[in-house]
């Protein structure tokens, strides 16, 4: 038995609790909030801030291994730790994902493709960025962005004005990237072998994932053959080790990377029910130095995020479906899961749970489910 130490405690430290559980190992999280989720099911846990550098060792100092869930940790506090504990996927990968142009030259020069893309910062260089890129394109922060905040489309001059909350903050100018549809891939590489969970296709609404589906009803075999061969190429390229997922635009045979994440995503919740192994428990596997287990879709899978406006909604399914909350089962058959993450205050857009439906495809989900949550 081990003790895996956590340094997040929402949904992603929750279920990578949940999961190392099930392996039969301990865990303790930090989190800034006396009622992070992930408290509910680790063995301990430290209330403290991600850049409190004495608490996170305290951290490193009561696990055998440690990881992240949040992406943010200042690389000044994380890497004295790296350099004397135990944190095997180490700064490097959250360095290149914590700043957007950082991460676009770095998967480009990695080879995956990228939308053309210029640095920007305040008005004059945002025009001159915009002269670059072309209309219509995407203004984004380059750091702390997620979920679409930070984010303006513009298509035209007269859409300049809205980027102007930010012109104090350097930013990136993406090309818009017209695409057929926004796929995903999780790896886990245990520094030999990478495994790969089955690709999934991502329906976002106002920038926040509503929707995985798995398979990607619209992508071609050539195009998952492209997007796995590519993604692992990267992922050795890069040297990454531990889990990785990235965020890709497709259109038409052309993949375009959007964005990665060092850590479990939103868009493999999925696997806990529809796949035989997950991204979390893949995870504590490579933590622990086990073996990693391929993973195999049980049957097609609809996964739908639940933010606050669908919480109450999501409530009344788990009663109606006897969909439990519990994450842990290892013996997953089609069915209606519901997980609902705990967290003390509910708010629109707020991720606050989500819903597997194994053994359903789309056209099944829109019949059946679609009416049910908030358009
Ligand atoms: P991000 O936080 O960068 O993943 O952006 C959130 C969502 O906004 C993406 O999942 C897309 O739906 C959309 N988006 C972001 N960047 C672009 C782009 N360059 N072209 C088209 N859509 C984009």
């Amino acid at each position: 038995m081990k003790t895996i130490g956590i340094i997040g405690g929402g949904q992603l430290g929750l279920m990578i609790a949940e999961q190392a559980a099930v392996l039969g190992h301990r865990s303790i999280c930090l989190d800034p909030s006396a009622d992070a989720p992930a408290f509910r099911v680790c063995d301990e846990h430290i209330v403290a801030a991600f850049d409190d550098a004495t608490a996170l060792e305290e951290l490193c100092r009561r696990s055998d291994v440690v990881t992240y869930e949040f992406e943010n940790v200042p690389g000044e506090v994380i890497i004295p730790l790296t350099e004397k504990y135990n944190i095997p996927q180490g700064y490097r990968p959250l360095y290149d994902s914590q700043d957007r142009v950082r991460e676009k030259r770095n998967a480009a020069a990695n080879g995956l493709r990228v939308p053309r893309f210029a640095d920007v910062l305040g008005e004059e260089s945002l025009r001159r960025g915009i002269a670059e890129v072309g209309y219509p394109c995407v203004f984004k922060t380059r750091t702390l962005g997620y979920d679409g905040h930070g984010q303006v489309v513009l298509r035209g001059e007269e859409d300049i004005a809205k980027t102007q909350p930010y012109w104090q903050t350097p930013a990136i100018l993406e090309q818009f990237v017209p695409f057929d549809y926004e796929a995903s891939i999780v790896m886990v590489c245990d520094g030999e072998r990478i495994i790969h969970f089955p690709v999934g296709q991502n329906i976002h609404r106002d920038g926040i994932l509503d929707l995985s589906i798995v398979p990607a009803p619209r992508m071609s075999d050539a195009v998952r053959n492209e997007m796995v061969r590519s993604s692992e190429e990267f992922m050795r390229r890069c040297g990454y080790t531990g889990i990785l997922a990235i965020e890709y635009f497709v259109r038409g045979d052309e993949i375009y990377f959007n964005e990665m994440a060092p850590r479990p995503h939103n868009s493999g919740h999925y696997t806990i029910e529809g796949c035989d192994t997950n991204q979390f428990r893949e995870l504590c596997r490579y933590l622990t130095g086990e073996e990693l287990h391929e993973p195999h879709l049980v049957a097609p899978t609809v996964m739908k995020n639940i933010l606050g406006e669908d919480l109450a909604e999501a409530e009344r399914i788990a009663v109606e479906t006897g969909g439990g909350t519990d994450s842990r089962s290892s013996r997953p058959e089609p069915g209606t899961y519901v997980h609902i993450y705990g967290k003390s205050v509910s708010k629109p857009k707020r991720k606050m749970g989500h819903i597997t439906y194994v053994g359903m495809d789309m056209a099944e989900y829109d019949r059946l489910w679609r009416d049910r949550f908030v358009k």
